[in-house]
């Protein structure tokens, strides 16, 4: 199994250089190169991030591997290669795209992100779970940001790969993205041994709106004295790489000093649609602050934001402590 592991990541350092390669080679480079340009991107973030381009075609990557004994069924089990069975063919799984690979702590290749360079659909595509890669972990840019950043304090967590490469361009280089999927606690759990501080950062809009809440949900019971979780909440229609792209670094590091600590998202969203004049509110108020702020481990800031329930619903802090089991009852 050692070997095996070994062998795939050695195929998929072979396969990042062959896209790389491909941004200098392929007879339809100037359109990858173009696409690049037009979003900002300087010739030294796209080597920094080892950003390729996988030409049109169905078996570029499998004719590279040609001359390698069983790379076909390797390049597979990478998730690289797709079969076919009815056909009984193979054929490479990124095709005409730009190339994000993934990298492990190690700086290894794990896997990859592929973006069309029109508006095709889908416009993004990632790796299949397989051996080496489980994107419930890993985080687009961890690396990158690990290797910018002699000290790292704080890491923003992202949607997308050309956030985390937006943000670097434009010298914001402690950016993360989680991969296609929603921030869980193994991520955060990961990201809290590297840095005390975390701030989300989700697009301006619905999904992203939506991502926030359940990551403030994922949040709670990770959080420890010691810790911090922020929000950056983007106008309407922005994401952090069209923002910085518009507004450019200090602008954008201002509303990051303004991000919403998480207690005031907490409290924001609890308040909404409840009528605090209303006995009958703050009771439900209380019922729905209560589960989230039990899954919160034991410390400052889980008894202030009790504190902070009893202010709004006059039920005293131990009244609510002990309707949580906060506080075990020692007594006889
Ligand atoms: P763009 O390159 O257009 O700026 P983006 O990075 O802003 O793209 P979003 O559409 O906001 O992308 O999506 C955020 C992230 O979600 C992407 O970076 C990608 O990881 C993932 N994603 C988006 N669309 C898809 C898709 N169709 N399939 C899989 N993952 C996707
Ligand atoms: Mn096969
Ligand atoms: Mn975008
Ligand atoms: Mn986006």
């Amino acid at each position: 199994r050692d070997h095996q592991v070994k062998q795939q990541i050695s195929l998929l350092d072979q396969a990042s250089q062959f896209y790389r390669e491909q941004l200098r080679s392929a007879n339809t480079r100037d359109k990858a190169i173009q696409y690049l340009q037009q979003r900002g991107l300087s010739g030294q973030i796209a080597s920094q991030f080892q950003i390729g381009y996988a030409p049109a075609g169905w078996d570029n990557l499998i004719q590279h591997f040609s001359d390698q004994k069983d790379a076909t069924s390797l390049l597979e089990k990478a998730g690289m290669v797709i079969h076919n069975e009815e056909k009984n063919r193979h054929y490479d799984r990124f095709r005409d795209r730009i190339m994000f690979p993934i990298r492990d702590m190690r700086g290894r290749v794990i896997a990859f992100g592929g973006r069309v360079l029109g508006d095709d659909k889908p416009k993004y595509l990632n790796s299949p779970e397989t051996d080496t890669f489980h994107k419930s972990r890993e985080l687009y840019g961890l690396y990158e940001a690990r290797q910018s950043n002699r000290q790292l304090n704080r890491l923003l967590i992202v949607e997308g790969y050309m956030d985390v490469v937006g943000l670097a361009q434009n010298g914001i280089t402690w950016a993360v993205a989680t991969l296609g999927t929603a921030t869980t606690e193994q991520h955060l759990i990961r990201l809290f041994k590297l840095v005390p501080e975390l701030i989300f950062c989700f697009d301006g809009d619905q999904a992203g709106r939506k991502a926030a809440l359940r990551a403030l949900d994922i949040a709670l019971p990770a959080l420890q004295d010691g810790k911090s979780v922020r929000f950056l909440f983007l106008p309407e229609g922005e994401d952090p790489d069209s923002l910085i792209r518009q507004e450019g670094q200090s602008a954008f590091e201002q509303r990051i000093l303004n991000a919403t600590p998480l207690s005031t998202f907490f409290f924001n969203n609890l308040s909404e649609g409840f009528n605090l004049d209303s006995m009958d509110d703050r009771a439900r108020l209380a019922s729905t602050a209560l589960p989230p702020i039990r899954s919160m481990q034991p410390g400052l800031l889980q008894q202030m934001m009790l504190d902070r329930v009893s202010e709004i619903t006059g039920l005293s802090a131990e009244q609510l402590a002990s309707l949580i089991n906060l506080h075990k009852i020692s007594q006889p």
